[in-house]
């Protein structure tokens, strides 16, 4: 079997699904890599775009990672990491993290803290120990995902077919031997390999993979007419007893995290309005006026990281076909569900 002429069809073109395909191309410069992916665009739960309505470039999500996510940190070769992380409570800043645990676990596992998954918070300390400044160190995007993540990682892959949506697929020997897309269906050949890069709740419609619970995560970006500061021009703050969890400041775009939000069922102009009186409390704006803001809510942001569903993923086992890979944040159980994760996830193939 030439092991050269190898295609590897990949099913998801987020993040662990492009990722893949780089980490392919590094071990076999002549495997051909399909991604097949249902949305228009590349990145799953992480891209950027243009907003029309706030005139400028926003990320789907804010996304923050640690300086001990060593793997996203090569990728994305961020720079600017953060050592001092700055919270607002009663009228006041303070430095200590340890006050604030209920906001840091909530935000790390988009779990309420008291539910989440004890052996989860085990493993996340054994990550970060030794707490060393830059293994706590924080980063955030600016609206730059797809620049300097998203679209570096998609050249691996030799096509992208964009608006493929996988229906189902047939096996046989013990093998896929079919992939049934919306447009069209993919023989397997027997020299290939199938990778699923889904995420875990269309994995579990196709594959009949376990049933996840999951959690919101609001997002709120307000595009200001002058470049907002935050006390002691620190650039972004988390929040305790708040609406919004974490204001991140980006020039002219604030923007605005909200996790384990599925209790949150205010219209979006109230939520708006709500969250922007928080932030003028922080940094007493006089202006009352309500600047242009966009919500974006993703009901399926991460699998809910408690006990229950802990359980699901530590207990996963994929079907058995000697030809098919499972990859995503999701599968790593010993990870939040993050782009950490969704990274490593790609590296054991
Ligand atoms: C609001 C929000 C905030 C987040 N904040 C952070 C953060 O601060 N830090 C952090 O590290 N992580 C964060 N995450 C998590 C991070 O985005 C994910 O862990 C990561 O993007 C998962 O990548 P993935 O490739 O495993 O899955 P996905 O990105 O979900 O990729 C799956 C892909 O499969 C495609 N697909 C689905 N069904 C089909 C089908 N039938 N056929 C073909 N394709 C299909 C989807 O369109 C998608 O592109 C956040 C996520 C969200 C939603």
């Amino acid at each position: 079997m030439d092991k050269k002429i190898q295609t590897y069809h990949i099913i998801g073109g987020g993040v662990s699904g492009l990722s893949a395909a780089k980490f392919i191309k590094q071990k076999n410069a002549k495997a051909h890599v399909i991604i097949y992916e249902a949305a228009s665009h590349a990145g799953g739960r992480c891209y950027s775009f243009y907003s029309p309505k706030l005139q400028r470039d926003i990320d789907n999500a804010t996304h923050v990672i640690l300086g001990a996510n060593k793997e996203c940190r090569k990728l994305l070769q961020a720079k600017d990491f953060h050592k001092k992380i700055s919270f607002w409570k009663n009228d006041k800043i303070h430095t200590s993290p340890w006050l604030e645990l209920p906001l840091i676990l909530r935000s790390i596992f988009n779990t309420n803290a008291q539910d989440v998954s004890s052996c989860l918070i085990k493993s996340l300390i054994f990550k970060l120990f030794p707490f060393l400044s830059f293994q706590t160190k924080m980063y955030y995007s600016h609206g730059d995902l797809s620049k300097n993540l998203i679209n570096p990682l998609k050249k691996y892959a030799d096509e992208i077919r964009y608006g493929w949506v996988l229906k189902s697929y047939e096996s046989q020997d013990n093998k896929i031997s079919s992939l049934l897309f919306n447009k069209d269906n993919v023989k397997i050949n027997d020299n290939d390999i199938v990778i699923s890069a889904l995420d875990a709740h269309n994995y579990h419609k196709i594959f009949n993979g376990p049933k996840f619970d999951f959690n919101t995560i609001i997002n709120i970006f307000y595009r200001t007419s002058i470049e907002l500061t935050l006390p002691q021009n620190i650039p972004f703050i988390g929040l305790s007893d708040a609406v919004a969890d974490w204001v991140f400041i980006n020039k002219d775009v604030v923007c605005v995290t909200i996790s384990d939000a599925n209790e949150i069922n205010f219209s979006d102009d109230e939520l708006a309005r709500k969250v922007w009186q928080e932030i003028r409390q922080i940094n007493h704006i006089q202006a009352a006026f309500l600047p242009p803001y966009q919500i974006i809510k993703y009901k399926r942001a991460t699998i809910r990281q408690d006990e229950k569903n802990q359980s699901l993923r530590t207990n996963f086992h994929h079907p058995d076909f000697s030809n098919f890979q499972v990859i995503g944040d999701w599968i790593m159980k010993d990870y939040p569900c993050c782009l950490e994760a969704a990274i490593k996830s790609a590296k054991k193939i």
